[in-house]
């Protein structure tokens, strides 16, 4: 791995809310100051419960949704504030592979028409017998056979027609794919089939990935650095094995004790989430993660924590780190 291929900087992703006819304009801070690096060739899982803006910081560097404010460098070249125009050559470049297989492949399109439709919008190749030999090696690397580019998405199991959507995002060779939860809407035994897959890909062809879940098992086998999100922030940051074995903050160690683990040697008292998560219309002040903390004291509830550096690799958010080096 080398070099940052992609920097997010103080990223905001708002949704304005209008209450009543004469309401006032509230903003939903799905994102709220989030900035990270991926590196080259690595995978960053990104995770947490369901409302956490992980789908939304996904979209916005994939430029799907608008960006409030911040920066989104890819490849040295900010694109946050770009154009659809300006965009054009930089959409190549990052590629999305959605939660639903059902929902993000067109049924009226073949096999062979959707894993094409990206290298032709990017002019890739100047013949159709090169498109056509490309949408069959692509097949192949996915586990797909040829004639399956003839059928359309109906004729397909959940599974393959995510094997579709991972063709269709190879297709133009980004430097970067943002997978947002590519097994979760598929049974349990076939998501460890997608999950290989995905494994085998990244190594093959030393991809860099974002992998959003919520699913910390998941995350923990495919990513080499996990960033923990909550309410639109992030709570903690670290190496893959260094946030598994060394969780600092409450929510991590929620999160993880959330998953059975089946050693019971291993088995040790659990610190359970409770209560839901708030509303990002309304967000608690100083830490949002204080109402459902259990080691919340009174500076929680008025002080946002900063961000500290535990080592290097580790960064985590919380006041019963006051004391640590800051990172900021
Ligand atoms: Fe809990 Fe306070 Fe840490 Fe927030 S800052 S996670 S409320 S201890």
């Amino acid at each position: 791995m080398s070099g940052d291929i992609l920097k997010i900087e103080d990223l905001k992703v708002y949704y304005p809310v209008r209450k009543g006819m004469m309401g006032k304009t509230q903003y939903v801070k799905a994102v709220d100051g989030v900035s990270l690096n991926v590196h080259k060739g690595e995978v960053l899982g990104i995770v947490g419960e369901s409302g956490c803006g992980k789908s939304t910081l996904g979209k916005a560097v994939c430029k799907l949704i608008p960006v409030t404010d911040g920066n989104i460098v890819l490849n040295d070249m900010d694109i946050a504030r770009m154009s659809e125009n300006q965009l054009r050559p930089y959409r190549k470049q990052i590629q999305m592979i959605f939660q639903d297989p059902y929902a993000s492949l067109n049924p009226r399109m073949s096999v062979h028409d959707i894993i094409a439709e990206p290298m032709e919008i990017h002019k890739m190749y100047s013949t159709k017998e090169e498109i056509d030999q490309k949408v069959t090696e692509l097949l192949r690397e996915v586990g797909l056979d040829d004639y399956h580019a003839q059928r359309y998405p109906h004729e397909f199991s959940g599974g393959q027609r995510q094997r579709i959507g991972i063709a269709r995002a190879l297709a133009t060779e980004p430097d970067l794919i943002i997978a947002d939860e590519p097994v979760s809407a598929l049974d349990v035994s076939i998501q460890s089939q997608v999950l290989n897959l995905l494994s085998k890909l990244l190594k093959e062809r030393n991809l860099t990935m974002i992998f959003i879940a919520h699913d910390l098992s998941v995350v923990e086998h495919i990513s080499n650095r996990v960033v923990v999100m909550y309410l639109g922030n992030i709570v903690e940051e670290g190496t893959s094995q260094e946030l598994y074995e060394n969780p600092l903050h409450p929510y991590t160690k929620a999160l993880l004790d959330a998953h059975p683990i089946p050693d019971p040697t291993k088995r040790k008292e659990r610190v359970l989430l409770e209560g839901t998560i708030p509303s990002a219309l309304n967000p608690p002040t100083g830490c949002k993660f204080h109402t459902r903390c259990k080691q919340c004291m009174e500076i929680c509830k008025q002080k946002a924590p900063e961000k500290y550096s535990v080592n290097a690799d580790h960064f985590v958010y919380c006041h019963l780190y006051d004391g640590m080096k800051s990172a900021e």
